[in-house]
C-alpha cells in the first residue's frame, strides 16, 4: 500500500512505541499519588512538558495536555471569549472545522463572529484583519497552516496586529508543529493549539499553549491536573509518546524539508509530463509534502475511490470532509474555478514515502485520467 494521506494522520514513531510501552505495563502509577511508586510516571510527566515546551519555545507550564486539537481549539476559544467582555471573535475562512463549528456555536451565544477572506492561495493578508478588527474585538485566531492547500499564513505580522487592538492571538497550529518552526515567542503567539497524530506521536493526545497571564476558564472541572484546567487523570502513555515523537520531528525539520520538497517535485513533473490538466493550489510558501491537486473536469471523490482500488490513499480535501462531494469550504473560499475543485485531492506524504510511491501515483493518476 502507499499512504499518502499524512496531513489526516500519521505512523506512530517506532521510538514513540518504545517509549511508552513501559508506561502501559509497568509504570502505571497515578502520577498525583504522593507515594514513591508515581515517581516514575510524575517524572515522565514532568520531563515530556519540558520537551515539548522546548520545542515551540514556550514554558514548560504553558503547556496543558488535551485530547488532541479539536479540544485545545474548542478549549482556547470557548475558554478565553467566555472570559471576556469584548464580543468579537476573528477567524480566518479556512480554518477547520474544529474552529469553524466552535466560533459557530460561540456565536449562537451571541458573540459577534467574524470571517476573514483569503488570497486565490489561501493566506490571509494582515490588511485584511486591518478592515475587519476593532476595539470590541477579543481574540484573533488564523491557522498556522491550513490542512487542506498547506499555505502557511503569515502569523507573526497577523499577531501584531491583533495585539494593537488589545486582542489576543490564538493559532491552530496542528498541521504546522512538529513540520516546521514554530517559535511562539519569536511569532507573538497567545494560544496554539497542536495534535500528535499529525506528527507521528499517538491519536488522542495534544496540547495547548497559553502563555503565561493569559486568562481562560478551564475545559474540564474535577481534580487538580494540569494547574487545575483540564481535571481527568492523564494520559501518561500518550503524552510521553508525544514527546519523544515531536522531539524527533522537530530535529528532522531541515532534512525532512529537503525530502518532501523532491517528492513534490517529481509528482508534479510527472503529471505535468503526462499532460494532465490540473492545477495545484496553496501558496508557494507552504506545508513540506502537502499537496493539493485539482483536476480539469474530475471528481476528487472517484480519484480517491480509484485510488483506494489501487492500494493508494490519498484524500478528497481534509479528512473531515471525506463524504462530502461538495467543494470544500477552503476552495470555496480560494476561487478555485468551479470545473478544477470538483476534482480535488490532497496528496500529503510523509517520512516513510520515497520516490517510487510518487512514481507509482503518478502512473495509477495517469491511468485514470486519460
Ligand atoms: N485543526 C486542524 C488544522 C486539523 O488538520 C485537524 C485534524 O485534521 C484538527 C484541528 C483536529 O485535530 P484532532 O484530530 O487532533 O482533534
Amino acid at each position: 500500500m502507499i499512504y499518502a494521506d499524512n496531513a489526516a494522520t500519521t505512523k506512530l514513531d517506532i521510538d514513540a512505541f518504545d517509549a511508552m510501552k513501559e508506561f502501559l505495563t509497568d509504570s502505571f502509577g497515578n502520577p498525583s499519588q504522593p507515594y514513591s511508586f508515581a515517581r516514575r510516571t510524575k517524572k515522565a510527566l514532568r520531563e515530556s512538558r519540558e520537551i515539548i515546551a522546548s520545542c515551540i519555545n514556550a514554558l514548560p507550564e504553558e503547556v496543558y495536555f488535551t485530547s488532541g486539537g479539536t479540544e485545545s481549539d474548542n478549549w482556547a476559544l470557548k475558554g478565553f471569549m467566555k472570559r471576556q467582555e469584548n464580543k468579537r471573535v476573528i477567524v480566518s475562512s479556512i480554518e477547520h472545522h474544529a474552529v469553524l463549528h466552535t466560533v459557530q456555536s460561540l456565536e449562537r451565544e451571541g458573540y459577534d463572529v467574524c470571517f476573514l477572506d483569503v488570497t486565490t492561495e489561501g493566506v490571509v493578508l494582515p490588511s485584511m484583519l486591518e478592515s475587519k478588527i476593532n476595539n470590541d474585538t477579543a481574540v484573533v485566531s488564523v491557522m498556522f497552516a491550513n490542512n487542506e492547500v498547506g499555505s502557511i499564513q503569515p502569523v507573526a505580522e497577523l499577531a501584531e496586529i491583533a495585539h494593537g487592538y488589545g486582542a489576543a492571538f490564538h493559532s491552530d497550529a496542528v498541521q504546522a508543529v512538529g513540520h516546521i518552526d514554530v517559535d511562539v515567542k519569536k511569532l507573538g503567539i497567545d494560544m496554539l493549539s497542536a495534535s500528535a497524530h499529525k506528527f507521528n506521536g499517538p491519536r488522542g493526545i495534544g496540547f495547548l499553549y497559553i502563555k503565561n497571564g493569559i486568562k481562560l476558564y478551564p475545559f474540564m472541572d474535577g481534580g487538580a491536573q494540569e494547574r487545575s484546567m483540564r481535571a481527568g487523570t492523564e494520559n501518561v502513555p500518550a503524552i510521553v509518546g508525544m514527546a519523544v515523537a515531536l522531539k524527533k520531528s522537530c530535529e528532522a525539520i531541515s532534512e525532512e524539508k529537503i525530502k518532501l520538497k523532491n517528492l513534490e517535485e517529481e509528482l508534479l513533473s510527472g503529471l505535468k509530463q503526462n499532460n494532465l490538466d490540473f492545477i495545484r493550489n496553496g501558496a508557494e510558501n507552504h506545508l513540506p509534502g502537502n499537496v493539493s491537486l485539482s483536476f480539469r473536469n474530475s471528481d476528487g471523490e472517484m480519484l480517491l475511490h480509484r485510488l483506494d482500488l489501487m492500494g493508494i490513499y490519498v484524500s478528497t480535501g481534509s479528512a473531515c470532509d471525506s463524504k462530502n462531494t461538495q467543494v470544500s469550504h477552503v476552495l470555496r473560499a480560494m476561487g478555485v474555478p468551479e470545473e478544477y475543485a470538483k476534482g480535488t485531492i490532497r496528496i500529503s506524504f510523509g517520512k516513510d514515502n520515497t520516490l517510487e510511491d510518487v512514481r507509482e501515483i503518478v502512473d495509477s493518476l495517469t491511468k485514470i485520467l486519460s
